[in-house]
Parts: C-alpha cells; structure tokens; sequence
C-alpha cells in the first residue's frame, strides 16, 4: 500500500497549476499510480473549476464553515479508500516500457512521454544503474534508478531538493521503508543510504536540483562521484 504522498497543499497547487513543470510531472505521475491521490486531484478540480463559475458569475462563493466542514468529510471520505486499488487495474492499460538487463517495466503514463528522451543505462558501483532523463530542463536532473537486491546509494545529504517516485519493487534508508507508488520527498534536513533488499530489485524515477553531497565511505573522498546523478 503506498504510504508517502505529496501534501495535500500541493495537490491543490497542482490542480491549480501553480506548481513547477518538474513538480507538476512527479505529481501527475504519483496520481497515476495513487487511486488517492488521482481522486483528491479530482475533487479539488471540480471544487476550483466551481469556484471559477462562482467568481465569472459575479455570484457569491460559498467559504462558510459548513462548506469547509463539507469539505474536510469529502476528504475524510476519500482518505479511506483503498490507496492501491486502482494502481493494478489501470496498469493493465499501460503499453511502454523500459528494458534493463532483460527485465521490462512498464511506466506510468505521466513518464512514457520521456521513454523517447531517455539515455542509455549505465551500470555504476554497487548493483546500481542508472539512465538520464531529458525532461526538457537544465535547472534539475532527471534519472531512472535501478537498484538490484543488495544495490544502494552511498549516504547523502541534499543540497537542494531530491524528489522521487518509486515505479516498481521496493527499498528502506534506514528510516523507512518505500514501495510502489510511493512519492518520496527529500531536501536539505535529510540524510538517508537507500538500499534495497528484495530478489525483484527497486525501479525509481528521480529528480534533482542540485548534486547528491556524499557523506560516508568512500563516495565521500571521490569528488566526481556527487555529480553522477546530476550530469
Ligand atoms: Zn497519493
């Protein structure tokens, strides 16, 4: 079940489209994967596009207390569904994928636009590849991951801000453990060594505004090194 969303601020920023293009994909492509997420998304739309209406009409727009308790049930309400249900069933429908040492996964549908723009998988230290992604920005960089059983990340900080989505399998950092679906949101407070343990190994989808910054073994000594997932 997947555990870790974008806030619920952000998902109205999103519907709003007043996110960054990069947040805006990590989030469409966490909503496609998040049958919770894609149903608060979809709330909130019509709640705006309502408000919209309100607004072009010159009418008065309901902010009372009850519409805001109104709000908060159909949120309740929402919040207990199953998160993973619609995950497997919308995956039926999902055509593109990417190869990796003869394992083919299938992308959310957010991210098969860049299956065109990505890069070659390169096979890095430690049961660890990786693949760039050209989403069309120099200020981030993008990347597949691909850790197999027993592959991680050496221990980094974050200079800026690092944003991922798990697409398939599973890791831990030590603190939490991460699954499918699963948006995970770092920045400069956090410290994690992603491993992951699993035969299936772990897919991820992420994001970067500034380089890693390695803060153990020998990942800390090789300067280079903190640029690998960024150039
Ligand atoms: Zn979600």
């Amino acid at each position: 079940m997947i555990k870790f969303h974008p806030d619920p601020e952000q998902l109205s920023e999103y519907v709003q489209g007043g996110l960054s293009p990069i947040d805006s994909i990590m989030i469409s492509a966490h909503c496609d994967m998040c049958e919770r997420c894609e149903k608060i998304a979809h709330q909130q739309t019509l709640i705006h596009a309502e408000r919209f209406e309100g607004d072009a009409s010159g009418l008065s727009v309901d902010n009372s207390a009850s519409s805001q308790r109104g709000f908060n049930d159909m949120l309740e309400s929402i919040l207990k569904l199953p998160a993973d249900k619609g995950a497997q069933h919308r995956s039926k429908g999902l055509t593109a994928s990417v190869d990796l040492d003869g394992r083919r996964f299938i992308l959310p549908k957010t991210l098969r636009k860049f299956i065109p723009s990505t890069g070659s998988w390169t096979s890095m230290v430690g049961r660890l590849w990786q693949a760039p992604v050209d989403i069309g920005s120099d200020s981030v960089a993008a990347n597949l991951i691909y850790l197999g059983q027993g592959g991680g990340i050496p221990e980094h900080s974050h200079r800026g801000i690092e944003t991922s989505l798990v697409l398939k399998g599973t890791y831990e950092d030590g603190i939490n453990h991460f699954q499918a679906g699963d948006y995970v949101y770092m920045d400069s407070n956090d410290t994690h060594a992603p491993i992951c343990n699993t035969p299936q190994g772990c897919l991820l989808f992420t994001v970067l505004d500034q380089p890693l910054h390695f803060t153990s073994g020998i990942a800390r000594l090789t300067n280079p090194f903190s640029h690998i997932f960024f150039r």
